[in-house]
C-alpha cells in the first residue's frame, strides 16, 4: 500500500514529543514495520495562533487531493487531533473512507480503517462538532409558558428578536447568530471595543438600523455590546421594568430594584450556561481592560498582585503595565518569561483535566454529544424539508406540463435538475442518519481513556480554553504567577 504521512505543528507551544521530526519518524517506523510504501510526506507548520492561518493547511489540501486522485491508499497520523480540528473536513475525510477511497491509520490505535476500526472517528466527530456554533440550530420553539404575565412592553425588540404583540420572536436573519458570535467571542477573551469594532468592520447592521431608526448609526458601540451581554432576555428570560425614567423631564434611567423576572417565557439565543460564564467573567475583568492596550494571550486574565495594574506582554516577558509605563517608583514587580508562564499554564490545564475525576469529564463530553446529536437532527429534518419541496416541484412541473403550460424539454429539464438535487440531498441525509446511528454503540466507558487522553493531547492555549479553567492570574512582586482557577 501506497502511503501518506500527514504530520501538522505549531510552533508557539508544543511540547518536544509531537514535535515535527518526532511525528515523522513516529509514522516511518510505522510504514517500515507494516511493509507500506512512502509516497509523499505532507506538512503544516503554523506560528501564532491565529486560526486564519489554520484554516489554510496547504499540506493538508494536498494530501486529500492525492487521496481522490487515487496516488495514495492509506494516511498515516500520529493522532486523529493531528488530521484536524475541523470536523467538517473530519466528516469529508469520513466519507473518503466510507467510499473506499483511502484508509486511516493514527499511530495512538484510535483508527484503522484497513481493520474496520472508524467508529472512533465518528464518535469523534459527534462529539467535537465545532460547527454547532455556526450552523447553531436554535432551540425549539420554547415552551408555551405562562406567556399570560409575561409581555414585552419595550418599545424595541432586543437585537435578535421581534416582538409581536408583547411576546419575542427570534428573528430569522443573522442577528440571532450575531447574539451567539458575540457571546462566544467575549467567551474567547475579546474586549467589548475589539467586538464592536469588528461588527463595525464587517457592515453588520446595528440594534438601531436593524429598528429602521431615523439617522441610525452604522458604528457598533462598546457599550451596546456589553449592554447585550448582560441582557437577560437572551436566555428566554423576559425583564421588565429594570430601569425607570426618573422623571418625565429627565429622559436618563435609574437601576430600579423591583424588577420582574418571568423566565422561559420565549425562545432563548443564548443558554444559560454561557450566560453566566460571561456574567463571572465581567465580574473578573477589571474596569481597568477599557484602556486599549495591545492584547496577547492572556489579555483580562493576567494582573499585577502589587499594584492591580494589567500585566503585559514586552518582548517575550510579561510584565506588570504600570511598571512598564512609569518604571520601577510605580511598581517593581519582576517580570515572568512568556514561555515560563505558558508551559506551566499548560501542564496545570493537563493536569487539572487528568485529575478531574471521570464525573466531570463524562459530564462534559455528554453534553457537547448531546448538543451536537440535536444539531444533526434539525440539519437532518431540515434536508427532509427540502427533498419534499424538491419533488413537489417534480409533482407541480408533471401537472404543468399535462395541462400544456410547458414543453415536454422544459419538463424534462426540471426533473432532470431537480432529480440531481434530491441525489445530493440523499447522499447528505445517509451521510447524517449513519452519523446518528453510530450514537446507540457509543460506549462512553469504553472509550473513556481514549477520548481523555485525546482531550489532554489536544490541549493548546487558547483563549476557549483558557477562560474554561482560569477565572484570574495574579503576578506576585517576585514575578511568580498564582493562578486561580474556575473550579
Ligand atoms: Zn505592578
Amino acid at each position: 500500500m501506497k502511503a501518506g504521512i500527514y504530520i501538522r505543528v505549531s510552533t508557539d507551544k508544543e511540547l518536544q514529543e509531537s514535535s515535527l521530526e518526532y511525528q515523522e519518524a513516529c509514522c516511518s517506523d510505522f510504514i517500515k514495520g507494516n511493509n507500506f510504501e512512502l509516497y509523499n510526506t505532507y506538512k503544516d507548520v503554523f506560528t501564532g495562533t491565529k486560526t486564519g492561518k489554520y484554516n489554510k493547511r496547504p499540506g493538508y489540501k494536498n494530501l486529500i487531493n492525492d487521496a481522490i486522485e487515487g496516488k495514495i491508499d492509506v494516511i498515516i497520523a500520529k493522532d486523529l487531533s493531528r488530521i484536524s480540528r475541523n470536523t467538517f473536513e473530519l466528516e469529508k475525510l469520513r466519507d473518503l473512507i466510507l467510499s473506499g477511497k483511502i484508509h486511516l491509520i493514527t499511530l495512538e490505535g484510535a483508527v484503522d480503517s484497513t481493520k474496520g476500526n472508524i467508529h472512533y472517528l465518528s464518535t469523534y466527530i459527534l462529539i467535537y462538532s465545532e460547527e454547532a456554533r455556526m450552523i447553531r440550530v436554535r432551540v425549539e420553539q420554547s415552551k408555551k409558558t405562562m406567556a399570560k404575565n409575561g409581555l414585552f412592553i419595550g418599545s424595541i425588540a432586543p437585537y435578535g428578536y421581534y416582538c409581536v404583540k408583547g411576546k419575542l420572536y427570534v428573528r430569522n436573519d443573522e442577528s440571532p447568530k450575531i447574539i451567539q458570535y458575540i457571546f462566544d467571542s467575549f467567551v474567547s477573551g475579546k474586549s467589548a471595543e475589539s467586538i464592536a469594532k469588528e461588527l463595525t468592520e464587517n457592515n453588520i447592521a446595528t440594534p438601531s438600523q436593524l429598528s429602521n431608526k431615523k439617522g441610525a448609526s452604522s458604528k457598533w458601540q462598546a457599550s451596546t455590546i456589553r449592554k447585550i451581554l448582560k441582557n437577560e432576555h437572551y436566555i428566554g428570560n423576559l425583564v421588565q421594568g429594570k430601569t425607570k425614567s426618573i422623571n418625565s423631564t429627565n429622559k436618563s434611567r435609574v437601576e430600579n430594584s423591583n424588577y420582574i423576572i418571568v423566565e422561559n417565557t420565549h425562545e432563548a439565543i443564548i443558554s444559560k450556561e454561557q450566560f453566566n460564564l460571561v456574567k463571572d467573567i465581567i465580574n473578573s475583568r477589571k474596569s481597568s481592560s477599557k484602556v486599549s492596550r495591545k492584547t496577547h494571550l492572556l489579555s483580562n486574565l493576567i494582573y499585577c498582585e502589587t499594584c492591580g495594574k494589567a500585566i503585559s506582554l514586552r518582548n517575550k516577558d510579561y510584565i506588570c503595565s504600570g511598571r512598564l509605563k512609569y518604571g520601577k517608583k510605580m511598581c517593581c514587580t519582576e517580570k515572568i518569561k512568556q514561555i515560563d508562564l505558558l508551559n506551566l499554564l499548560t501542564e496545570n490545564i493537563i493536569d487539572k483535566i487528568d485529575n478531574s475525576d471521570s464525573d466531570f469529564l463524562l459530564n462534559y463530553i455528554e453534553e457537547r454529544l448531546n448538543k451536537n446529536i440535536s444539531k444533526y437532527k434539525s440539519t437532518l429534518n431540515n434536508l427532509h424539508m427540502k427533498k419534499n419541496k424538491l419533488e413537489n416541484r417534480k409533482k407541480e412541473a408533471l401537472n404543468m406540463h399535462l395541462d400544456g403550460c410547458i414543453s415536454r424539454d422544459k419538463y424534462n429539464i426540471v426533473v432532470n435538475e431537480s432529480d440531481n438535487d434530491i441525489n445530493d440531498t440523499l447522499k447528505n441525509i445517509h451521510s447524517i442518519e449513519s452519523m446518528l446511528s453510530v450514537k446507540d454503540k457509543i460506549d462512553l466507558s469504553r472509550d473513556f481513556d481514549l477520548l481523555k487522553s485525546r482531550i489532554i493531547k489536544s490541549v493548546s492555549l487558547n483563549p476557549q480554553i483558557l477562560n474554561y479553567f482560569i477565572k484570574r492570574i495574579e503576578i506576585t512582586n517576585l514575578g511568580v504567577p498564582k493562578i486561580y482557577y474556575r473550579f
